[in-house]
């Protein structure tokens, strides 16, 4: 069973969330899909998937792990970890899916067999910058605006923080049982994301405090709730945030600083007393390899499309597991990702809960068959053989994008839309 093409595809269902699937085909007539979507940077994976062609067609396609091993030491000069661990993913999963039917089993059955009857999520209500998301955040453009501490633009607003409320009850109402939201305003105009070292205010302080009052009142003292900083920060002003939301009761902040030092993350968690989450900007086992050593966090989120696949995730939650940690897998992807991440959570003991954008899953009735069957907020397996998903290709098609072509990320006249997707 021989891989005999690999095709990536970027489709935008969703104003403003370009989702690049991969399709692995081979010679005997089966074919699996994976996905490696990252925003802003799909054209460099797609184009990426389109170069491991040459490298992979021809291969076994029931070696997963041996294609594996041969894109990650391939490219290892750029190191495994990051945009090659991306790529792997796509492949990775893909190649499960294929082995899944050709089985004729879920995956999980063949990574040990269910510990579980059903995946439970978490969801989001709006970030307190979703309103001002912009562009750049999906064309990954350079910033156009100096770093600066404009904090005149914020004030506290009653009817934001009513919808807030009034969204954190209705997801609450429909069945979940746990909200990550990001409460901290934008240091920089009009941009939420890890583009700078963003420093918090006393002003945005406040504003963000009053942000998550508001959610807990809503929600009530025993209801789950998740802080993510989204990596902006420097360290006295994720000391000063994480501080003042200790008596929130979170289940976990998340990355309240950037990646890259694991040093300047003890100062944070020995400052704090709120459990930390990190992960979705770390790749393969490497990564967690030191976090666990180091004690570095409370949960991990590993992306199973960012981390290696399904064959990562499944060897990052056996370490954390030796560790006594919980995994969280990140998901703000499409489909095939979070069919992916359903798969090894059936089958990882120390799961805490699965990340989703509930109010995506409308979009992917159209795009994915059958569409997962949701009950209490929590996924329910459907025992077909791999992902247990077909992707509608026609639907996919109509919405395809040329990542060549960035006109597709100017969307300015419907940043409004682009960004109501993420709150509604
Ligand atoms: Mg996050």
């Amino acid at each position: 069973m021989k891989i005999s093409n690999i095709t990536p595809i970027v489709t935008m269902p969703i104003d403003g969330l370009p989702w690049l699937f991969v399709k692995v085909e081979t010679d005997d007539g089966y074919y699996g899909f994976g996905e490696c979507t990252d925003y802003s940077v799909n054209l460099h994976l797609f184009n990426g998937i389109k170069s491991l062609r040459s490298m992979i067609i021809g291969m076994d396609a029931s070696n997963i792990e041996n294609i594996w091993q041969t894109i990650f030491h391939s490219y290892d000069d750029l190191n495994g970890r990051g945009y090659v661990s991306h790529l792997i993913s796509a492949i990775d999963i893909a190649l499960w899916d294929i082995k899944g039917k050709v089985l004729n089993t879920p995956i999980y059955n063949l990574l040990g067999g269910a510990v579980r009857d059903r995946v439970p999520l978490y969801t989001h209500v709006q970030d307190f910058n979703s309103d001002k998301r912009d562009k750049k955040f999906l064309g990954g453009a350079a910033r156009e605006v100096p770093l600066h501490n404009n904090d005149q633009d914020y004030n506290s607003d009653q009817g934001r923080l009513e919808s807030l409320a009034k969204a954190a009850k209705e997801t609450k109402n429909a069945g979940y049982d746990a909200i990550k939201t990001d409460p901290f305003p934008s240091s920089i105009n009009g941009y939420s994301g890890p583009s700078e070292v963003e420093r918090l205010t006393p002003k945005l302080l406040r504003l963000s405090l009053e942000w998550m009052q508001t959610l807990r009142e809503a929600v009530g003292d025993d209801y789950e709730l998740m802080v993510d900083a989204h990596a902006r920060f420097d360290v006295a002003s994720a000391i000063a945030a994480g501080k003042q939301l200790e008596d929130i009761n979170l289940t976990w902040l998340e990355e309240p600083i950037h990646v890259e030092n694991h040093n300047a993350l003890r100062q944070v968690k020995e400052n704090i007393n709120v459990p930390i989450c990190i992960g979705e900007r770390h790749f393969t086992r490497w990564d967690y390899t030191e976090i666990f050593a180091n004690r570095l966090a409370e949960y991990v989120m590993p992306d199973v499309a960012w981390c290696g696949g399904i064959s990562e995730l499944r060897r990052i939650a056996a370490q954390a597991e030796v560790n006594y940690i919980r995994i969280s897998p990140h998901d703000a992807l499409g489909p095939v990702s979070i069919a992916a991440g359903f798969q090894v959570c059936m089958t990882t003991p120390n799961l805490y809960r699965q990340e989703c954008l509930h109010t995506w899953f409308k979009t992917f009735e159209k795009i994915i068959n059958p569409m997962f069957t949701i009950e209490n907020g929590a996924i329910l397996p459907n025992n077909l053989p791999g992902l247990g998903l077909d992707l509608n290709i026609d639907e996919v098609k109509k919405y395809e994008v040329d990542p060549e072509n960035n006109q597709y990320l100017n969307i300015t006249d419907n940043d409004q839309n682009a960004a109501n997707q993420w709150i509604n």
